[in-house]
């Protein structure tokens, strides 16, 4: 059994972690570059451990490892050596299964929830290039090339202990069946591949969202297939054209509906907690049984979706 099917088998949901970054930011972190919270990583290793915890105590199910845009290249840019990257992507699976061991061991937090598990981000290779491209898809690589760039980190994620893959922001279908190659040399893995979307319809290529999701319904590997990182407003409907094709457990993990102004460089709040609540429950109705926030949520609405689905 996948780490997934184990958990909802026992719960009738698993509920996720929030934005890392944001959380990150309202600890002081100042995130404005290239490399993101993984240059977190490197700083201050044990706030990341506490947002996980914080996470935690909310109420999720799973931790998101601040691996997203960690990748030997990136690190390599920087001025570090290979050995020092790999050790940093490591750390950040190590991180996450420290902070749950250590929630873990407390009694009370046992009670009527299962024991979370460790899901290491392998963000997309436009987060590698920083360029937005995550939510283009227009890579100028080939699908063989997608592979190359996924191996390496995949691999050092799965040696250093994490429970499953979250293969998440996936823009285009060429970078989701690059990754169900990859995961194919390591057939004990499993996996959830979520995309990033442009509408009620389509993921951000443009490619079908119901397309990927028949697609991905024959991968034994792939765990859960859904949505993160894009508008609130797109879910419902993007559940309905992933159930349509197939079995497997929907993931959905939207931003908070905030939307970001490029010219002020700041965040539009035209969205409350309580909208991003409500919506968490809807989701739920309409058959996502994997939920959390991206970008802009915190552990407040972590907590409102355990408030609602376990009170
Ligand atoms: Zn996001």
């Amino acid at each position: 059994m996948n780490p997934i099917e184990r958990i909802l088998t026992h719960f009738p949901l698993m509920i996720l972690d929030g934005g890392m970054a944001t959380e990150l930011e309202n600890y002081g972190c100042k995130l404005n570059d290239r490399l993101w919270s993984a240059k977190i990583l490197i700083e201050n290793p044990e706030l990341i451990k506490k947002v996980h915890l914080d996470y935690f105590e909310a109420g999720a199910d799973c931790a998101i490892t601040a691996s997203y845009q960690a990748t030997v290249e990136g690190y390599r840019e920087r001025g570090l050596s290979e050995d020092e990257a790999i050790g940093l992507i490591k750390k950040s699976v190590q991180i996450a299964i420290k902070a749950r061991d250590e929630f873990w061991r407390i009694e009370e937090n046992q009670y009527g929830r299962p024991e979370p598990i460790v899901a290491a981000s392998v963000g997309p290779y436009g987060a590698f290039l920083a360029d937005g491209s995550e939510y283009r898809g227009d890579y100028l690589l080939s699908e063989n090339e997608l592979v190359a760039f996924h191996r390496n980190r995949i691999r050092i994620l799965v040696e250093a202990g994490a429970d499953i893959l979250a293969c998440e922001t996936i823009p285009c279908h060429k970078e989701a069946k690059a990754i169900t190659r990859v995961l194919k040399e390591f057939p004990q893995v499993y996996a959830w591949i979520s995309f990033s979307a442009q509408d009620d319809f389509h993921i951000s290529s443009g490619e079908k969202m119901a397309d990927c999701a028949k697609w991905l319904a024959e991968e034994k590997q792939v765990a859960a297939i859904g949505i993160n990182c894009s508008a609130p407003n797109y879910i419902d409907s993007l559940i309905k054209e992933i159930k349509n094709k197939t079995s497997k457990p929907i993931i959905v993990y939207p931003n908070s509906g905030e939307e970001y102004d490029a010219s002020s460089k700041q965040w539009n709040e035209i969205t409350s907690n309580q909208q991003f609540t409500t919506s968490t429950q809807r989701w739920y109705e309409a058959g996502a049984r994997i939920i959390g926030g991206c970008c802009r949520t915190t552990p407040e609405d972590i907590k409102a979706i355990n408030d609602w689905a376990r009170k």
